[in-house]
């Protein structure tokens, strides 16, 4: 696990949105939900991304254009080289029979995996996606397969208009959700850490920080002291109740705290 980066193959590209593209490669090693990879692109730097479809010897990441990194890997097409690290830190658990994932924007790329898993392994899966709108709702088929999808769009061009976490609230009086898990914007996670903890759901949440060496060395992720390259990045509800930062604050690139 994890060490150098491992050259490989583009295999397939896929245009999940305007601004999210994915892509699929080779990877021998087993990946859960939830965990990340970090993928260097040559002459350009490296990045972590979860894995959003693994199937047999083939992963897929799915990434949002952002930044220097993630705008060259949007230029590569299949047959180009990619370098790969991983998988590193601590995924999701599985837990309970009825589950709820609420995800944001590109935090539904893990989310899509551990309900693939999820609903394979028979349990009852209600997906939360949230989008800016209509053109950037993420893997809208596939949640629909795996389980109840609710769609949530900030400019109501398309399923309901608001975020996930409203839409959430609304099905918890009617179901019977025994584990939650959520992956994207840290005010949206926090929210749904203070409804989960108001109702005692167990919930787990999938941080993100800047990561540089990915292997708990470096310290650019550090969270409350925890690194969250390698204890998280996801963390369960325990755990997210004691971190001080979690919902407020984060270091960019040079190690300056901001605001989430
Ligand atoms: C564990 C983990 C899993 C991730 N999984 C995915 C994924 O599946 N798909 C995906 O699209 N992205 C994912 N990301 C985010 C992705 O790593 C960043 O978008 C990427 O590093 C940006 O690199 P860049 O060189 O393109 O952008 P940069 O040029 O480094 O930055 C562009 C902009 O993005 C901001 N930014 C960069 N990295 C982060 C960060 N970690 N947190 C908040 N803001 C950031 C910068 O502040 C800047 O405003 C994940 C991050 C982590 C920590």
């Amino acid at each position: 696990m994890g060490g150098e980066p491992r050259s490989l193959t583009i295999l397939e590209t896929r245009i999940e949105s305007p601004t999210v593209k994915s892509f699929y490669f080779e990877y021998s090693e087993d990946v859960e939900p939830g965990q990340f990879l970090m993928v260097w692109v040559p002459g350009v730097g490296e990045a972590p991304f979860s894995v959003s479809r693994c199937d047999g010897n083939t992963v897929c990441i799915s990434v949002r254009k952002a930044g220097e990194v993630t705008s060259a890997l949007h230029r590569m097409k299949e047959g180009d080289k990619i370098g790969v690290r991983g998988p590193f830190g601590q995924g999701f658990k599985l837990k309970g029979n009825q589950i709820a994932l609420l995800a944001g924007g590109c935090g539904a790329a893990p989310l899509l995996y551990l309900a693939s898993v999820a609903s394979r392994e028979n349990k009852k899966v209600h997906a939360f996606v949230g989008a800016s709108g209509k053109d950037e709702i993420l893997f809208k088929e596939e949640f629909e397969k795996y389980g109840d999808l609710h769609v949530c769009t900030d400019d109501g061009s398309y399923g309901r208009k608001g975020f996930p976490t409203d839409a959430f609230e609304e099905i918890l009086g009617k179901e019977d959700i025994d584990a939650v898990y959520t992956c994207g914007p840290e005010k949206m996670m926090k929210k749904v850490f203070d409804i989960c903890s108001k109702k005692k759901i167990p919930m787990q949440a999938s941080l993100e920080r800047h990561m540089k060496c990915g292997v708990g060395l470096c310290g650019a992720c550090l969270c409350d002291g925890l690194c969250v390259c390698k204890d998280g990045p996801v963390f369960e509800d325990q755990l997210l109740g004691k971190m001080k930062e979690f919902g407020k604050e984060k270091r960019d690139a040079c190690g300056v705290r901001g605001e989430v």
